[in-house]
């Protein structure tokens, strides 16, 4: 759209569904750093100072929230399988896909309750970490790759682990990204936004 075009007066369903897109990203990335910071030991002011942050962004994200949406009236659902056994992970996730309205979060605590997840029904996405309990996570994503009904399913995986030759392995295994934490939130929600449901 031309911004200097002073004769367009009227916005579409499609210009208002991506400007509360555009919006969202940022501001969730806001929230999820700030409720970070919340998880470390702060003094009582830098905890009221990031409180205030994190207020101030809700209160915004609910008023975009509030815009109404006709581009998704038809809700399609992402459905998103998360395998991780440190539940402080699970809800940083659940936390930043809240105000995704279309994704739906499900989580393993270990490998073979995660594979046994996927097969039994196909998640459009599945969000792996690499250190379970039972078995490396390198193991699930070479499972699903190699078995039929999971193998085009796309799998991001989500690690503290940054050494190159970590991320090499994945990658050459199948995984479609390799996120290193702290999670950058926006990229994050890309890929998810970029996944067909
Ligand atoms: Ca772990």
């Amino acid at each position: 759209m031309d911004a200097n075009d002073s004769s367009r007066t009227s916005w579409t369903a499609e210009d208002v569904g991506k400007l509360q897109h555009d919006l969202r990203n940022p501001l969730t990335a806001i929230m999820g750093f700030s409720q970070l910071l919340q998880a470390t030991a702060l003094n009582t002011q830098q905890a009221e100072c990031v409180d205030k942050v994190l207020d101030g962004a809700r209160r915004l994200l609910d008023m975009i929230d509030a815009i109404p949406d006709r581009t998704t009236e038809e809700a399609v659902f992402t459905d998103i399988l998360y395998i991780e056994d440190d539940p402080t992970n699970i809800r940083l996730i659940e936390g930043i896909l809240a105000h995704r309205p279309n994704a739906r979060l499900r989580s393993a605590v270990n490998a073979a309750n995660g594979l046994e997840a996927a097969r039994k029904s196909i998640p459009d996405l599945v969000l792996l970490d690499l250190g379970l309990p039972d078995r490396p996570g390198i193991e699930v994503l070479q499972e699903l790759r190699s078995d039929s009904r999971t193998a085009a399913v796309p799998v991001v995986v989500l690690s503290g682990d940054s050494s190159p030759s970590t991320i090499a392995e994945l990658t050459a295994a199948g995984a479609r990204a390799y996120l290193t934490k702290p999670l950058d939130i926006v990229e994050f929600l890309e890929i998810v936004d970029d996944v067909d449901s």
